[in-house]
């Protein structure tokens, strides 16, 4: 079988009441790259938080952590525009992004594209009730074209997120454009719990994202559960061809015992998926897999 990309999500908007490991500062984010790297991890996708966990947008926390991860591994780099926390608008969520670009320390490897809109307020499975009323992760398409032809000048890899099927409809009318350079790499959203805004986290709800994904184009897809187990779906996963992208930005993982850290959950991940005969891709593998170019550096 093919070699399988690990991608870890070490932080997201994770509180840290339920694991404490949750990565916030750049420090912390860089020793959580480096001890994924060492376990099989061959990407990084992480938020820039401040020390009391706040979303922070501030392109020299990206610079900081950008250089930091590469002076330590050669992990890939995906940094967020922000998600639903960055409610400016295509340029300013793309603001930081072109700071980075300006050295080849800071620059990353991907930049994500969610192409499509969709509610995602916080649902109290416990009371049956909406604890937020009004958040809508808004990326409209004129944004997105945005975002898709920024990412090709610098040579980037999009990284293309869908949250639900209507998602990878528009993926597939970017690429019927050639907005988007294949191969094309989706990661399909699963929620759980305190999130209702993707699939459910069910080998149903995993069906539904594959059986719709194109087929006469070349397209890799991974799998998340955010607010959800995805460890209860990985052999599905790694079965099916997939690819992997976990971490506690998405769970806190608490069923592997005490509060295991992102290298734990990885390390996990790697041991599963070698059991079923697939090795990790490392980095040189993941950038053959994904046909990654050169970043454009424009100092
Ligand atoms: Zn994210």
């Amino acid at each position: 079988m093919d070699k399988i990309i690990i991608e870890a999500r070490v932080n997201e908007l994770a509180a840290r009441d339920e694991n404490p490991n949750v990565p916030f500062l750049p420090s912390e984010i860089i020793r959580d790259a480096k001890a994924c790297y060492d376990e099989g991890a061959s990407i990084i996708h992480y938020h820039g938080r401040t020390a009391t966990g706040e979303a922070e947008h501030d392109a020299a926390f990206y610079l900081q952590t950008n250089a930091g991860i590469r002076a330590q591994c050669p992990i890939l780099v995906h940094p967020t525009l922000g998600y639903v926390a960055n409610d400016a608008d295509a340029m300013g969520r793309f603001a930081a992004v072109e700071e980075m670009m300006k050295r080849p320390e800071t620059a990353p490897d991907f930049a994500p594209m969610d192409i499509g809109s969709v509610n995602v307020d916080w649902w109290d499975p416990e009371n049956n009730t909406y604890t937020t009323t009004n958040l809508v992760y808004e990326n409209s398409t004129e944004t997105l074209m945005h975002f898709a032809d920024r990412i090709k000048h610098h040579q980037l890899k999009q990284y293309l997120v869908s949250w639900n099927i209507s998602f990878t409809r528009q993926i597939e009318a970017f690429m019927k454009m050639g907005v988007i350079t294949e191969p094309a790499i989706v990661l399909l959203c699963m929620t759980d719990g305190t999130s209702l805004a993707g699939h459910p986290g069910t080998p149903e709800g995993l069906d539904a994202h594959t059986t719709f994904l194109p087929k006469d184009r070349n397209v890799l897809w991974s799998a998340m559960n955010y607010k959800g187990n995805l460890l209860l779906l990985t052999e599905k996963v790694i079965k099916a061809g997939g690819h992997i992208s976990i971490g506690l930005g998405d769970y806190p993982y608490l069923e592997l015992g005490g509060t295991p850290t992102n290298a734990d959950i990885i390390a996990k991940v790697v041991e599963q998926a070698r059991a079923l005969g697939r090795e990790p891709a490392t980095v040189e593998e993941t950038r053959e897999i994904l046909q990654m170019g050169t970043p454009r550096i424009a100092a």
